[in-house]
């Protein structure tokens, strides 16, 4: 047995990680069990036209073991396995792993980010693990080899016994604990629960793990301790279901669940795509605005997965900032689990999957005005004020987005008219279209240039906000 050197561009990627702050080092356990599903994926595939592989759909899985004694976690799949050549390839370079772009510059503070919103893949289990042993065993081959490595210099490949079968088992020795990073929480079987619960629970496959229960009977009695394998993830996404499974308690309940709103929202968007992009989208208008929404701290975002896996809780460039109050979740094939942030934005699907969405937030809007005017009018009172920057910030740009979803109060009779409604009843000699601005609507009512515009039977528009004149101005020009 011989022991071989990470590649260069590897060894500064661990060292990378190890230096990557704590909330990030969580993400490790997304990131092997989206590899199991990807094995799984292809051995499942294969046993479609494969009749020797011999599984079902049914017998994939992915389980989880938790050992406190000797402080190890292990994920083992029952998918496509590796060969010595796989795992000397797939493991001993980070070139390999999927499209992950490698910053040459020596700013941490990206890479870090990086580490965060992406992953790296299977090199962030050295985050929290201090040795890592892979044992597996490819479809259709006879021996089975075991990859260790400390996450430091290099790793060991041997031949090995795996009884259990065709698949792959990773085998984490968790690092000490110290007084900053307790690593044991990755031995707490609710913090692993809620771990495969916040990123991998859409995954296509049961993700298993003996679970203890608890029982406490009568008082002063021994409390009864149960186990039992339970299954940890829902399986299927609520967005990957059809519309007519879904009611709107269920699409209700999942948004206030996900995106911790204690009432519903106003509406919601769910479509299903395939052709120049392929994805699955759930938004939703929220009733009320975060407390931070018209600050800098507000962060836009859509939840980003690609095909079950969640890798990124906020990708900004999904959303316009005229619709930066939608929350909801993306999911496309087209998409690769290791895109850096910096190619994602480039990306081409993403471009076409951010117009989209933009045209359908749109359309939904103005479904609402026009079907549930009530309804819009309060949405309107809490977001509209976004449009109107929207207009004015996009140096018109998003006019054709916009325009029809404004409003305003008016001489008509005090209510909100939009542009169109006040253009549809203008008088026929009127060209123009008149506004007055005012601190509230009683300060313009009393302008004595009112009374004469409206003498003429002309309807006035009432602009309250700062905005509003500036907005309209971008408008005409
Ligand atoms: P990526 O998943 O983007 O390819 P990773 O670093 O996560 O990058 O994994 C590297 C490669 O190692 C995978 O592409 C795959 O070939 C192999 N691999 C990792 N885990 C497993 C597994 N459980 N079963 C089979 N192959 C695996
Ligand atoms: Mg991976």
């Amino acid at each position: 047995m011989q022991t071989k050197e990470f590649k260069a561009e590897s060894k500064r990627l661990l060292d990378m990680m190890i230096n990557s702050i704590y909330t990030h080092k969580e993400i490790f356990l997304r990131e092997i069990i989206s590899n199991a599903s990807d094995a799984i994926d292809k051995l499942y595939f294969k046993s479609l036209t494969d009749t020797s592989v011999g599984m079902k759909k049914s017998d994939f899985a992915i389980n989880i073991a938790i050992d406190k004694e000797n402080r190890t976690l292990t994920v083992s799949d029952n998918g496509i396995g590796m060969t010595e050549e796989d795992l000397e390839n797939n493991l001993g370079t980070i070139a390999n792993s999927g499209s992950f772009a490698f910053k040459k510059d020596n700013d941490l503070g990206d890479d870090v980010d990086i580490i965060g919103q992406f992953g790296v893949g299977f090199y962030s289990t050295f985050m929290v693990a201090k040795e890592v042993t892979v044992v597996t065993k490819a479809f259709g081959s006879e021996q089975a080899y075991k990859w260790t490595s400390d996450g430091v210099e290099g790793y060991t490949i041997e031949e090995c016994d795996k009884p259990d079968g065709v698949g792959t088992t990773i085998t984490l020795k968790l690092k000490d604990d110290t007084d900053d990073e307790k690593y044991s929480t990755y031995l707490d079987q609710y913090q692993i629960q809620s771990l495969v619960k916040k990123y991998s629970d859409y995954i296509r496959f049961p993700i298993r793990m003996e679970v203890e229960h608890t029982h406490y009977n009568e008082e002063g009695k021994e409390p009864e301790v149960h186990k039992a394998i339970e299954t940890l993830n829902s399986m299927t996404p609520i967005w990957k279901k059809n519309k007519s499974e879904l009611k709107d308690e269920d699409y209700n309940n999942f948004y206030m669940e996900k995106f911790g709103d204690y009432e519903p929202p106003v509406t919601h968007i769910h479509s299903k795509n395939e052709g120049v992009a392929t994805y699955d989208a759930l938004l939703y208008i929220p009733a009320r605005a975060p407390f931070d929404y018209y600050s800098k701290d507000y962060e836009k975002g859509l939840q980003l997965y690609s095909s079950g896996v969640m890798i990124m809780e906020k990708c900004a460039d999904l959303l316009p900032d005229w619709f930066s109050f939608v929350k909801g979740v993306v999911d496309s094939e087209d998409l690769s689990l290791n895109i850096s942030r910096e190619l994602l934005q480039q990306d081409r699907q993403l471009k076409i999957i951010a117009k989209n969405l933009e045209k359908s937030i749109k359309n939904e809007l103005e479904k609402l005005l026009k079907n549930d005017r009530e309804k819009y009018e309060k949405f309107y009172s809490v977001f509209g004020l976004q449009f109107k920057f929207g207009i004015y910030q996009s140096y018109g740009a998003a006019n054709e987005t916009l325009k029809d979803l404004l409003m305003f109060p008016s001489s008509f009779d005090g209510k909100n008219v939009t542009l169109k409604e006040y253009v549809s009843r203008m008088k026929e000699d009127q060209k123009e279209i008149y506004y007055a601005c005012g601190e509230t609507k009683e300060r313009i009512e009393m302008l004595p240039q009112l009374e004469k515009i409206k003498d003429k039977g002309y309807e006035v528009l009432y602009f309250t906000q700062d905005v509003d004149e500036f907005a309209i101005k971008v408008m005409i020009n």
